[in-house]
């Protein structure tokens, strides 16, 4: 194997791995049904991978097939025109005891909501994913904390199963990478990363069209809306020795009188974490009376993912969650308790 195929392999996932997991689909997919799954509040990279993937599984000649979520059956405008929504099922509808199921992007079990019993009615479990938190969970576990995205994983298996890319694959795991690369910006867009995205322009997706569709579209509410959460973002220079914070927080009283959905509020960390004079920055979205979903972000200073952990919940060193109770002060000042503890050396 030349240095520059190597380089475009996954690292982190043994090949002993890979081949367990090509058996156990080539085995149990053609004739059993698949259930695939991704965690709740689904991304672009928890959508994309899986429905990419699930694609994939359709062009080997899978017929008994289904994709779905824990939680609300709500996909995020953005991604209502990826390919392979018609194998979108609520979680209700869900086979009961599949044959196969496949996990995208999920960490941990807490992330499959009530579909976590999959794991134990399944014939088998294979996950693919990136988390360093990865707790394995799956029968087989295809986890590469060094892979930028899901997508990377899945489009790995995807050629280890002899199947050739087209342009609705390339477009569902080209979604999921940018999603997860900030739009090629962040520092796992290695090499790697370009040659997938090359591949996978390659086919004749429209990068500039799927770009505006997940990044630069809102609708006009929603800028409203993020003007009065930005109104009331703090500063606190002195959190996380002196790293600095900043945040703010959103309830559902905000998204109410504006008359948006919950998931506009994933796109808002973008400009708290642009604040300049700190590190670390964190936005509170409520979710339910005293519940609230939490997310950090660190431009290096910061392990947020241990901070998360320590608090419940997990992700990346710099781009890290939880789920928070009481009132946006007591979840802010439980961060900020941890911030210290948890420096990047
Ligand atoms: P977000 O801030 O929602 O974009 O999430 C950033 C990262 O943290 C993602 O990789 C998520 O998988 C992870 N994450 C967010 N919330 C949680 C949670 N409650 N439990 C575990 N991981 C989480
Ligand atoms: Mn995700
Ligand atoms: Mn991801």
């Amino acid at each position: 194997m030349t240095e520059a195929v190597a380089e475009t392999v996954p690292a982190n996932i043994s090949d002993a791995d890979w081949a367990a997991a090509a058996r156990t689909i080539r085995e149990l997919a053609a004739e059993g049904r698949v259930l695939l799954i991704c965690h709740v509040n689904p991304d672009g990279d928890a959508l994309g991978s899986m429905l990419g993937f699930a694609l994939g599984l359709r062009r080997l000649g899978v017929r008994r097939m289904q994709a779905t979520f824990p939680g609300p059956f709500e996909i995020p405008e953005p991604f209502t025109a990826l390919p392979g929504l018609d194998l979108l099922v609520p979680e209700e509808e869900a086979y009961a005891d599949p044959d196969l199921v496949l996990v995208f992007d999920v960490a941990s079990e807490s992330r499959l909501g009530a579909l976590v019993d999959r794991v134990g009615t399944a014939g088998a479990t294979v996950v693919l994913d990136h988390h360093a938190s990865n707790t394995g969970f799956g029968g087989v576990n295809l986890v590469d904390a060094t892979a930028a995205a899901t997508s990377v994983v899945a489009e790995e298996l995807l050629r280890r199963l002899d199947v050739p890319l087209d342009v609705e694959i390339a477009e569902c795991l080209y979604v999921a990478l940018a999603t997860d690369t900030g739009s090629f910006r962040f520092d796992m867009t290695t090499p790697r990363v370009h040659e997938m995205a090359a591949r996978l322009i390659a086919t004749g997706l429209r990068p500039g069209e799927i770009s505006r569709r997940i990044f630069d579209s809102r609708p006009f509410g929603a800028m409203k809306l993020f003007a009065d959460v930005l109104g009331r973002a703090q500063l606190d220079p002195t959190a996380a020795a002196g790293h600095g914070m900043v945040w703010t927080y959103a309830t559902l009283e905000d998204l109410d009188r504006h008359g948006q959905r919950p998931y506009v509020l994933d796109a808002l960390i973008d400009p708290v974490r642009a604040v300049a004079e700190v590190d670390v920055a964190v936005v509170v979205k409520q979710t339910g009376d005293a519940e609230w979903a939490v997310s950090m972000r660190s431009k290096g200073a910061v392990d947020v993912s241990a901070v998360a952990v320590a608090l419940g919940g997990g992700g990346h060193r710099l781009a890290a969650g939880f789920t928070g109770y009481g009132t946006p002060g007591d979840v802010v000042f439980s961060v900020r308790q941890q911030l210290a503890a948890h420096l990047i050396a």
